[in-house]
């Protein structure tokens, strides 16, 4: 059994930060504590606050970097009640999307901080509000689409945009669930797959116009209670099955486009509320750039900011805008590039090639993951140069290091 804060522990730590000169102790539910969690968990206990990490396997990443852990099915809104009551924490903060937010309201409203808030959780699990809120109410641009609840809905909303389309579950992310159909004949398949690929409402698609992109960035934003909203240099990224690749930053994109996907980034996080990062993504075409979505905690291809990219990392600004904590500015100190490393089989991993890829000067993130199956994502490989001289030789370095670990069944 790991061991609990002491039932006193968050009220003293309240009275201790109530004066306003020290950076108060305060007790974090962290729900989701995989590789992200695991940064954000480091960088919350580098300034002295307490985590509790969350996930529903034992021995997560995250749970490795703090003195308590829980494990629960995070869809499961009594058990997620439990937690609050056994806790008691000052600030609950999402870092996966498949949480029963609806509970996070009742948190907020009982006087939690629910980060960045329980609005931006629940708008940003569910494609069908986000895209609605950033396409209709804020007028924001993003590729056309329609919802299909049967597979005919289906056929009539390609119909209506035009091939190529994209199919989503509503309630997915990172690609589970999601194909592209070129012609009539991918439309069953589109659809069976979506039907097995969403966590619920099961048969609710979204259907976008494809987006014939030149690039997809990350534009990480980072929103404050007594600051100025601050946007990171742009990252560039490659997605394969859903999953980032590799990413790299910063991103080269024309001023006008950073305007406006700033501009845009800035309405939909204050629309949604409450502080801390954001991972807003958006597609570079040629004739400008298209809003794609946001998740309202760092994002995955925000690790190349370990590599020393910014003063403070993605993981870093989170952790200060969540206290409260002033951030000054972001500076962009060195280009950097990180690729991903994934497992190819089952099994308690073991890794082949760490030092190989340190001695060619990356450095290597592997985040503990008890468990391997083919895809998933076990490490990460950093690398990084002077600003002055582009991304691409550091893109290479890092894939090619990457390429060099292997990890194996122990
Ligand atoms: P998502 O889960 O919505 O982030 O989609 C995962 C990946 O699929 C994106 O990062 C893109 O590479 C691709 N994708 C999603 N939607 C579109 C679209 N409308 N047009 C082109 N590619 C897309």
């Amino acid at each position: 059994m790991s061991p609990s804060p002491p039932a006193d522990g968050t009220a003293a730590s309240r009275k201790r930060g109530a004066s306003g000169h020290n950076i108060p102790v305060k007790t974090i539910l962290l729900l989701g504590s995989g590789e992200l969690g695991k940064e954000l968990a480091i960088a919350l206990a580098r300034l002295g606050q307490r985590v509790v990490a969350v996930d529903r396997y034992d021995d997560a990443p995250a749970m490795q970097v703090t003195p308590y852990r829980e494990v629960i099915d995070m869809l499961d809104g009594d058990a997620l009640d439990r937690l609050v009551e056994k806790h008691r924490p000052d600030l609950v903060v999402p870092e996966i999307e498949a949480i029963r937010t609806e509970r996070l309201y009742e948190y907020e409203r009982a006087g939690i901080t629910v980060v960045p808030s329980a609005r931006a959780a629940n708008f940003t699990m569910d494609r069908r509000a986000i895209r609605d809120l950033a396409a209709r109410e804020l007028g924001v641009r993003t590729a056309p689409y329609r919802y299909a609840s049967s597979y005919d809905e289906l056929a009539s909303a390609a119909e209506a945009l035009g091939l190529p389309v994209v199919v989503k579950p509503l309630m997915s992310s990172s690609g589970k669930g999601q194909s592209v159909v070129r012609t009539k004949d991918d439309l069953e398949n589109a659809w069976d797959y979506a039907a097995s690929g969403g966590r619920a409402g099961a048969g609710d698609v979204i259907v976008e116009g494809f987006v014939p992109f030149d690039a997809e960035i990350t534009l990480l934003t980072v929103t404050q209670k007594n600051g100025p909203t601050l946007f990171c240099p742009p990252i560039g990224h490659v997605q394969e099955r859903g999953d980032y690749q590799e990413s790299w930053q910063p991103c080269a994109i024309l001023p006008e486009d950073l305007a406006a996907a700033q501009a845009m980034a800035a309405k939909v996080t204050e629309s949604l509320g409450g502080s801390g990062i954001w991972g807003v993504e958006f597609f570079l075409t040629e004739d400008g750039v298209v809003f794609s979505e946001l998740s309202p905690r760092p994002h995955d291809t925000g690790m190349v900011t370990l590599a020393g990219t910014q003063n403070l990392s993605e993981f870093e600004l989170h952790a200060r805008a969540i206290l409260g904590l002033p951030i000054p500015s972001v500076e962009s100190l060195r280009a950097g590039a990180s690729a991903v490393v994934l497992a190819s089989s089952e099994g308690e991993p073991a890794y082949e090639g760490l030092a190989e890829a340190m001695a060619g000067g990356a450095d290597v993130r592997v985040f503990g993951k008890p468990n391997a199956r083919p895809y998933r994502r076990m490490a990460a490989v950093l690398t990084n140069g002077p600003l002055g001289e582009g991304t691409d030789t550091l893109r290479e370095r890092a894939k090619a290091a990457a390429a060099g670990i292997v990890v194996r069944p122990r």
